[in-house]
């Protein structure tokens, strides 16, 4: 196993990529390198291991960035208490075969406090876990920038010719909409991967918050996935998408409190407006739930079959 070196400051991070870069470059060679960049916000999981072994596979450099970021957390008690483990967290990207680990301290990322400017998510980001988390998504978005700006080999006078990538889990659908649109919409050099939703054995979609639920909660949190996957059976079968069954099996759990479960567009994450009915084109089922002391969020793409008859 590898141990990654780990950055705490912009500029480390900036030389130390330059460097990793020319040492995987093999003498002589000029052909185009590649670069992929992990964010994460620490406390990892099968989740996140599945987004650095993407990367690993896709580029001869891989940098990974543990910041838990405070301009996204609208509730002062969710940012104290969320979990943080670096040396963990050290094991798994060592494991994965990431060669880079930026850990930057609050004050390398906001050296004045709250930056006065910030990226808008607008009325993408206002919906859904917008609604419940006001300015999450802005927050999110500024250090997302940040963060391609610290590591995007185009600034780099050593390593202009390197192909940039940066991966992010479908599990956060609305967050992954919005990074492309931001990186579409802003002109970023930077290329988008989203992957798929990693989920333990019973069903339940991998989150760093989910050691906060007991073995009840985390029993009834299951109905969130069947729900999901009932759905997706349905629609793949080609039969109505029927939410309203799907809401109300997720509503009958009594210890799972339903914020929102709808079928969206999966790019502009609308809703669309029959649910209930056959659906015409691929589209995304979106949920989040309070269980306990947490709120979990998951989604499944929904495709339409053929009837089956
Ligand atoms: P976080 O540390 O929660 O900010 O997550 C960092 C990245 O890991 C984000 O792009 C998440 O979407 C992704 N991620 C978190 N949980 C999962 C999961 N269960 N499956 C796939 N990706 C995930």
């Amino acid at each position: 196993m590898n141990t990654p070196r780990v950055l705490h400051t912009a500029a480390e991070l900036k030389t130390a990529i330059a460097e990793t870069l020319a040492a995987a470059k093999a003498p002589g060679a000029n052909a185009v390198q590649s670069l992929g960049l992990v964010p994460t916000m620490g406390a990892l999981h099968a989740g996140h291991r599945s987004l650095m072994d993407a990367a690993r596979a896709q580029n001869d450099v891989v940098v990974a960035s543990v910041f838990v970021n405070p301009l996204q957390f609208n509730d002062p008690e969710d940012l104290r208490r969320y979990p943080r483990d670096l040396e963990a967290d050290l094991e798994l990207l060592g494991a994965a075969g990431v060669d880079l680990v930026f850990a930057p301290a609050e004050a390398e990322v906001y050296p004045d406090g709250e930056p006065l400017v910030r990226i808008s998510s607008g009325e993408l980001g206002a919906r859904y876990e917008g609604a419940s988390r006001p300015g999450h998504f802005d927050g999110v978005l500024t250090v997302v920038a940040k963060l391609l700006h610290y590591c995007s080999p185009a600034a780099s006078p050593v390593a202009p010719n390197v192909r940039f990538r940066a991966y992010f889990g479908q599990k956060d659908a609305q967050q992954l909409a919005l990074i492309r649109r931001m990186v579409a919409d802003l002109n970023f050099d930077a290329e988008i991967i989203g992957v798929p939703v990693v989920r333990a054995a019973d069903g339940l979609a991998e989150s760093s918050r989910n050691v906060f639920l007991d073995p009840a909660q985390r029993r009834a949190a299951t109905v969130l996935s069947r729900a999901l996957f009932s759905l997706q059976e349905r629609v793949s079968a080609g039969r109505s998408a029927d939410l309203a069954a799907a809401v109300a099996l997720a509503a009958a759990e009594p210890l799972v409190e339903l914020d929102y479960f709808d079928i969206v567009d999966p790019k502009t994450l609308q809703p669309l407006a029959d649910g209930n009915g056959s659906l015409e084109k691929p589209a995304l089922a979106l949920l989040a739930a309070r269980v306990g002391p947490v709120r979990l969020i998951d989604n499944l793409p929904l495709q339409p079959g053929t009837e089956t008859g």
